[in-house]
């Protein structure tokens, strides 16, 4: 008989995951809560694949082998709650897929860095000449690329809510390039917990495969002594040199690895992503690189001329002398703390949003040294102002993007640089943190 599965969530996961479970001549129920987009219900109609939104039929759902589960769903659902008491085995659409493909996975997490580590991994081994997909958090779904068209390779973006839900998830590189606090409304706000869901992604691994973390990060050193798997270890430092791995020395990064005959050497100066946080980014695929085997030459290249993704510290314009720099992917404090590390010149600062628990004291250093303004863009600004009041004088509430834009142009002089990185989500006054930076760019073009 067919296997019966059911996917709960009809996002780009779940629509990868039904179409893999159509391919494979499963039986199937498609469930989502919520509403479907619209793009998405489009694709279930061509595909002939009938669907339930605005409520889960638990009866139907609970007659199934397998569960297939969205990220965007906490394992706390009551659904979710019942399968398992069940014994129904609940997984993410990462483990489906991985469950039908044998290409060889580099699989990248952390709090901040995926997609731009994952684009970038993916840039060397394309350019390299590999047959690789790019998928996971990043654009398509990883079902749906392998339902698709297999490739031979796959570069994949994780969270820790993909993650929650593997049990034989097994890629030969891993990556956790940092772990800081994020999402904890998730994990009972609980820092350990949002930390071992991360290091899950090595749990599979054995001595064949490698694991790429960085020994600078607190959050990762604190609980990777716990972690399950026994991969080989490769770090990357900006503190220190490492016989195996990758560090700074001389304005350059150096890469090691046993695989790889000679040292790997490039000034930092010639790295298309800029920024101490980059810099890590770039050592960490660049790692993956290495052990991948891939030309010295090739990879060099790649560093070199790789785009990457907007709203990550993206240079829009220069406005009478003034450079606005979007970087509304910055969600989180980490994300703004490097943002703002890399200013070379005076900011004015426009942040604010949605607050997932912030701690502000972390930036206020840096705020002292870099920035002489701020304008606040969020419905709730009074933490902000408790936090950074007594180090800048001019604090300003905004309501809109064209009004944030106006005041910071306003209070910018010449050589200064206006910064959007909000540190917080954007839900309260837009659809999302690309909506948040198109208007930004928008705004700043209408001056
Ligand atoms: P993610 O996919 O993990 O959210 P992105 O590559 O989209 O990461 O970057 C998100 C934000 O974090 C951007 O503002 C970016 O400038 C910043 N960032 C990128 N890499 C790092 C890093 N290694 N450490 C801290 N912040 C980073």
């Amino acid at each position: 008989m067919a296997i019966d599965v059911s996917i709960l969530g009809l996002g780009e996961s779940g629509v990868g995951a039904a179409l893999l479970a159509q391919k494979l001549g499963y039986t199937m129920w498609l469930s989502d809560a919520g509403k479907v987009k619209q793009d998405y219900s489009d694709e279930l109609t061509i595909y002939e694949l009938p669907y339930e939104e605005g409520s889960h039929s638990e009866a139907r759902i609970l007659s199934s082998d397998l569960i297939v589960k969205s990220p965007g769903i906490p394992n706390s659902a009551p659904v979710v709650q019942h399968a398992l008491a069940k014994g129904i085995p609940v997984i993410s659409e990462i483990e489906f897929a991985s469950r039908h493909t044998t290409a060889k996975l580099i699989a990248i997490t952390g709090s901040n860095g995926k997609t731009t580590t994952t684009g970038l991994t993916h840039h060397i081994l394309k350019k390299a000449g590999y047959n690789v997909g790019l998928a996971g958090n990043i654009g398509r779904s990883f079902a749906r690329l392998v339902a698709d068209k297999e490739h031979d390779w796959y570069v994949l973006e994780v969270s820790s809510f993909q993650l929650d839900n593997i049990d034989g998830f097994k890629p030969w590189i891993s990556m956790v390039l940092n772990i800081t606090p994020d999402h904890l409304d998730r994990y009972g706000y609980n820092f350990g917990a949002y930390a071992a869901s991360k290091l899950r992604i090595r749990e599979n691994q054995d001595s064949n495969d490698f694991f790429i973390y960085c020994p600078d990060d607190a959050g990762t050193m604190q609980h990777i002594t716990l972690a399950k798997g026994t991969p080989r270890a490769v770090p990357f430092s900006l503190q220190q040199t490492l016989a195996e791995g990758a560090f700074v020395q001389d304005a350059s990064i150096h890469i090691h690895t046993h695989t790889h005959k000679n040292r790997f050497v490039m000034p930092i100066q010639d790295l298309a992503l800029q920024g101490k946080h980059n810099v890590y980014n770039s050592m960490a695929a660049g790692i993956a690189a290495c052990i991948v085997d891939i030309r010295k030459e090739v990879l060099r290249e790649s560093l070199t001329d790789f785009k990457n993704e907007p709203h990550r510290l993206e240079v829009v314009a220069k406005v009478s002398g003034v450079e606005f720099i979007n970087d509304s992917k910055a969600t989180n404090v980490n994300s703004t703390w490097y943002a703002l590390e890399s200013m070379e010149r005076p900011v004015v600062w426009i942040v604010g949003g949605v607050d997932k628990g912030n701690d502000y004291a972390a930036l206020q250093d840096l705020v002292r040294k870099r920035v002489k303004a701020i304008v606040c863009l969020g419905i709730e600004n009074m933490r902000i102002h408790q936090a950074f009041s007594p180090l800048v004088d001019m604090i300003v509430n905004t309501g809109s993007m064209k009004e944030a834009v106006r005041m910071a142009h306003h209070l910018a002089e010449k050589d200064d640089i206006v910064l959007l990185s909000p540190a917080c989500a954007s839900f309260d006054l837009f659809d999302n943190y690309e909506d948040r930076g198109n208007q930004f760019k928008l705004a700043v073009r209408d001056l």
